[in-house]
């Protein structure tokens, strides 16, 4: 059998892929009351799908969030139950961060299908991938991280996304913050900066003949061009 692995873009063979310049967004770390609706108002302006991976604690204490996002056309995900370093983790905490994650963003909406994982921190592993594999959850990575979580101004964001996006481009932004992170600043001025950005980064893919679209389902015959 083929060792699970993790996509950092998507191949250009993919079925779904019709058009050759196509670029996913996707969020993590949320959902956030303050900011993941802000986020949503700015995508629904563009008509740009997303894929939010989310924290299955938040989904648990926000599941309007998470209806929001799926009535709105995006994707839920799974960014485990509570954000640990998957890599500290016993095999049965493992499967629980993985599965509790499915189950609250389930019972938060039942019609979400959970098809997507990104571990927290980016951190994978072999046991992480045969995991997520075995919840049937294809694990995604990124191509596109501007870091938008250290703040660095959005003008920042925006460059590094449009100098490193290219078609298939998986690009990195966040809609929340981890549950550890959360006192460290004002929740008002936690995701300012990656919001200005997506007004600005979502008409300029545009003008660069970028289309946005929702992450396709991933199959093992179209990982074959995988670049992780
Ligand atoms: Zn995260």
């Amino acid at each position: 059998m083929k060792r699970p692995d993790y996509i950092c873009e998507v191949p250009s063979n993919c079925d779904d892929r019709t058009e050759d310049r196509s670029i996913y967004l996707t969020f993590d770390d949320g959902p956030n009351p303050y900011w993941t609706p802000q986020i949503l108002n700015v995508l629904a302006e563009y008509g740009a799908p997303a894929t939010f991976f989310v924290i299955g604690a938040y989904a648990k204490s926000q599941p309007e969030l998470i209806r929001r996002i799926v009535a709105e056309g995006h994707e839920v995900a799974n960014h485990t139950m509570t954000h640990p370093d998957l890599s500290t983790c016993g095999p049965l905490e493992l499967e629980r961060e993985i599965i509790e994650a499915n189950e609250a963003i389930i019972a938060a909406c039942p019609q979400a299908a959970v098809r997507h994982i990104r571990a927290p921190y980016g951190v994978w592993s072999e046991e992480v991938l045969t995991t997520s594999a075995g919840a049937g959850l294809t694990a995604v990575h990124w191509s596109a991280d501007p870091r938008d979580w250290s703040r660095p101004g959005a003008n920042a964001i925006v460059d590094v996304v449009l100098a490193s996006v290219r078609p298939g481009a998986i690009v990195l932004l966040h809609d929340g913050c981890p549950p550890d992170e959360l006192g460290q600043c004002a929740v008002t001025s936690l995701r300012d900066q990656t919001l200005t950005a997506l007004s600005r980064i979502i008409p300029a893919l545009h003008e660069r003949g970028f289309a946005i679209r929702p992450l396709p389902r991933i199959t093992e015959q179209t990982r074959t061009h995988v670049s992780a």
